[in-house]
């Protein structure tokens, strides 16, 4: 169902007024994760103002150590929701368990499942049932094939609101996080209908070269970006080193605002 053999057009992904897959380049930008009303209200202010739709925010977060912050839970998600309706922006969060799910589409307005549950399958069939967006990320080891059958399990199942997005595969390199995997974009936009997004900040794990990567996923035809912006990184509860602060976020869309940037949708 997510082949572009089945369905030649392009899938334009509505979240209420705003569209992803048509063309326009969409933003998904927020910190790593919720810790306060203050800090989210902070960042989606200046997301805001920069013209960005989509606010992000981990509330249920999947950390490798169990003794790393694991998110605020549903009281996030309420976080989160205050300030999209404050600023008037979509929000996205992820869900790590299937039975919330029903809670989280409540709260959201797109569900977002991470690269460690790409291959969750209850998840997905769950996710698969709610008329609700899904953002899909690609898993840390998953090869394009399996990331399309992933997809696959969602739309199986009546969801055919689906983004795809690419966020680092696991290589031998060690220079940044994870290895950004470009070619992916064009290959699932070869190969599915689906809108693609490009997650700079996991995939780069350095902020030196988020507007770098995120310049390339837009000239290689991607449908948005995603990156990580927190009022005051150092003192973050998760991904301190690569999370923007407001000047440079503010820095980062100006240079992705740039005409040439985009001309591929031109
Ligand atoms: C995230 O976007 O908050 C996240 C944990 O990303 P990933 O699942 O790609 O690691
Ligand atoms: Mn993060």
């Amino acid at each position: 169902l997510v082949s572009r053999e089945k369905k030649p057009t392009d899938t334009v992904v509505n979240v209420g007024d705003v569209s992803v897959g048509n063309g326009q380049s969409q933003f998904v930008m927020g910190p790593c994760s919720v810790e306060s009303q203050a800090q989210v209200d902070t960042v989606a202010k200046s997301v805001k103002e920069q013209g960005v739709n989509i606010l992000r925010g981990g509330a249920f977060k999947p950390r490798t150590s169990p003794y790393d912050f694991q998110g605020l839970g549903e009281e996030g998600l309420k976080i989160l929701r205050n300030s999209g309706d404050r600023y008037g922006l979509k929000v996205v969060s992820e869900i790590t368990n299937p039975k919330d799910i029903e809670v989280g589409s409540q709260y959201l307005d797109i569900i977002q499942i991470g690269a460690r549950n790409m291959q969750n399958f209850d998840l997905l069939k769950e996710a698969g049932k709610v008329n609700k967006p899904i953002l899909l990320k690609r898993g840390l080891a998953a090869t394009i094939n399996e990331f399309m059958n992933a997809a696959e399990y969602i739309v199986s199942q009546g969801n055919s609101d689906l983004i795809l997005c690419e966020r680092g595969i696991r290589t031998y390199e060690t220079a940044t996080r994870n290895t950004l995997d470009i070619t992916a974009v064009p290959v699932l936009k070869q190969e599915t209908h689906l809108p693609v997004m490009v997650d700079v900040t996991h995939s780069t794990g350095r902020r030196d070269l988020l507007l770098p990567a995120a310049k390339a996923a837009l000239a290689v035809g991607a449908d948005g970006v995603m990156a990580e912006v927190h009022p005051d990184p150092a003192v973050a509860l998760s991904d301190s080193q690569q999370q923007m602060d407001i000047p440079t976020f503010e820095y980062f869309m100006e240079q992705l605002k740039q005409p040439n940037v985009t001309a591929h949708n031109i």
